[in-house]
């Protein structure tokens, strides 16, 4: 059975978790001090629904303009993670412009919106909240994707993003093209 190679790319402000949720996805380790600078992509096999997937995830790293790479990556990805943490309001307002960068980087006019989940991750600090679960929601809502709260540190709803997206591109109509 051919296997289905997917694209995948995680946005969000520094600090927010991303390089830790893509370590806990593909290696099943928390680094605890993964190096901010660090931008790459990481490979991963899996089986979801019976099916095999090889999965490229681009771990975004820095908040200055998109790099040129960045850009191409975006091009061709087939789905994005949008992550901000539940503890840090600034980092729930900036998912704003990483969103609208996406949308334009894909030209959402012509070919509609990409698959898309909004994640407020660092679920584990329920006392350090000042994002609303419902706010998330709203947010999710709005932008016509799915929505999922996780912790990077205790492992919880992890693969669900991942998984969650990859059951996205297969319904979406455009897959064929890429
Ligand atoms: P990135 O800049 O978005 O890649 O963020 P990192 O993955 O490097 O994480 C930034 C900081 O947040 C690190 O100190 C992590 O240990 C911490 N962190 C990441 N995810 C979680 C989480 O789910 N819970 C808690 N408590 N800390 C987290
Ligand atoms: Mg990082």
């Amino acid at each position: 059975m051919p296997i289905s190679e997917y694209k995948l790319c995680v946005f969000g402000s520094g600090g927010v978790g991303k390089s830790c949720l893509t370590m806990q996805f593909v290696q099943g380790i928390f680094m605890p001090k993964y190096d901010p600078t660090i931008e790459d992509v990481y490979k991963k096999t899996v089986e979801i629904d019976e099916k095999q997937y090889s999965l490229e995830i681009l771990d975004t790293a820095g908040t200055e303009e998109f790099s040129a790479m960045r850009d191409l990556y975006v091009k061709n990805g087939q789905g994005f993670v949008l992550v901000y943490s539940i503890t840090s309001q600034a980092t729930f307002n900036d998912l704003n412009e990483f969103y609208g960068r996406i949308m334009r980087i894909k030209d959402t006019e012509l070919h509609g919106q990409p698959p898309l989940i909004l994640v407020g991750n660092k679920s584990d600090l329920e006392d350090e909240r000042v994002v609303g679960r419902e706010v998330g929601q709203a947010l999710a809502r709005k932008w016509k994707s799915s929505f999922l709260e996780t912790s990077a540190k205790d492992r919880a709803n992890v693969n669900e993003i991942f998984f969650d997206l990859v059951r996205q591109i297969n319904r979406s109509p455009n897959i064929a093209s890429s």
